[in-house]
């Protein structure tokens, strides 16, 4: 009858050192290796490790122009001031849109506005009045600044949920040599795409530059992807070797295996999000061409099958959210706000409304992350965004 006990025993140790583990337990990459406390990389793979909000990431220097006329429709004078700030979210616009690239959707172009607006201090590093005229009522600013753009298009990205954009570079060889009609590529390329990816596009002369990206990530090491990413506005890279080799000819017919490995990297981060290795897929056919063909299609087959929830299936779950209305308006209009709220769609739960003098706030769980939210109450007639986090969103009514 110790058995038993010595069972229980076991179980308490083993719960304590589970414990100790956890409240203990070493800071990792995204990749999972143990990291020291000041790498910013880690040293194993050269993933980033700091966030990305606290990086710099890529700055961009831009030049933009505002100007502000007396007795706009609100009723304004026109000062170099508000010329300024016009400038500057007009610059924080023009590098969004650039970040975005062509094809921007209402909602977007609604948040880069939004962005601009009420966030230019978040986004603008820099900035320099290039030249400052008030003549005639029409104040005219010119401005050269540095952008956070890293942060702008993660922040744009994030907030509405937009697609990644991937790049593919995947070698394919038969029997050691390069293929000339390559399979997989287009495989993957075409996965993606009706996955909701956009392709990153790679210019002719830049092919052998994102092929040098292969081998090392491959090999676990994803350091050169995390410095292109503050070069280059992608977010996903797939990279992979095909290889296609003779196996038998069986009395003329023939076949050939494909052997392949794959890897999927989050270029912000260096986040491995899918290793897949596909081995001994064959394929067969009357020549030796049409047999590693055949294996190489079907190995691609299988690797867009992977490949598409690998790097587009990251849908996050409902945000738990703060909406408080602690300015102008607000509490006043509290309860006629809380009822429009119940409106939003992308609102799943409201709760904890409260309301004291100067104050008022309401808990709720949202679909869709605070910046998305932010535009759809900022459309609300009578109700203005004047900031948000990840956590808030701080509103305005006037009604
Ligand atoms: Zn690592």
């Amino acid at each position: 009858m110790q058995f038993p006990r010595l069972l229980a025993l076991v179980f308490v140790i083993a719960c304590t050192c589970l414990y100790f583990a956890t409240a203990f337990a070493a800071p990792t990459c995204p990749n999972a290796h143990p990291v020291q406390p000041d790498w910013k990389f880690c040293e194993i793979c050269g993933a980033r490790i700091v966030p990305p909000d606290a990086a710099e990431g890529r700055i961009v220097q831009m030049k933009a122009y505002a100007a502000s006329r007396d007795c706009d429709n609100l009723g304004r004078v026109a000062t170099i001031d508000h010329a300024t700030r016009l400038a500057r979210a007009n610059g924080i616009r023009q590098q969004a849109g650039r970040e975005l690239g062509a094809g921007l959707t209402s909602e977007a172009r609604k948040a880069i506005t939004l962005l601009g607006t009420i966030h230019a201090d978040r986004y603008i590093q820099h900035c320099r009045v290039g030249k400052a005229v008030y003549k005639n009522g029409v104040a005219q600013v010119w401005i050269a600044a540095n952008v956070r753009a890293s942060l702008l298009r993660r922040h744009l990205r994030v907030g509405l949920q937009l697609a990644p954009s991937v790049v593919v570079v995947i070698d394919e060889t038969m029997d050691g040599a390069s293929v000339n009609a390559p399979q997989m590529q287009p495989a993957v390329t075409s996965a993606l795409l009706s996955s909701g990816c956009r392709l990153f596009p790679i210019r002719d002369n830049q092919v052998s530059r994102w092929q040098g990206f292969v081998a090392p990530v491959l090999s676990g090491n994803v350091r050169a992807v995390v410095d292109e990413y503050v070069r280059s506005s992608f977010d996903v890279i797939v990279v992979g070797e095909a290889a296609a080799s003779f196996s038998q000819n069986n009395q003329g017919i023939i076949s050939y295996r494909a052997n392949g490995t794959f890897c999927a990297v989050d270029a912000e981060m260096g986040e491995i999000l899918l290793t897949k290795q596909i081995s001994e897929v064959r394929g067969f056919g009357k020549s030796r061409h049409q047999a590693g063909r055949a294996a190489l299609a079907s190995l691609a087959g299988q690797m867009a099958a992977y490949v598409g929830p690998a790097v587009s299936g990251r849908d996050s779950d409902a945000t738990q959210l703060r909406i408080i209305a602690d300015g102008i308006g607000g509490p006043e209009h509290w309860d006629a706000i809380v009822q429009q709220l119940h409106n939003i769609s992308a609102i799943t739960q409201l709760d904890n409304a409260t309301c004291t003098s100067g104050t008022a706030s309401v808990s709720c769980l949202s679909k869709v992350p605070a910046l998305a939210l932010s535009l759809l109450v900022n459309d609300i007639k009578g109700l203005r965004v004047t900031d948000y986090t990840q956590e808030s969103i701080r509103i305005q009514a006037s009604q």
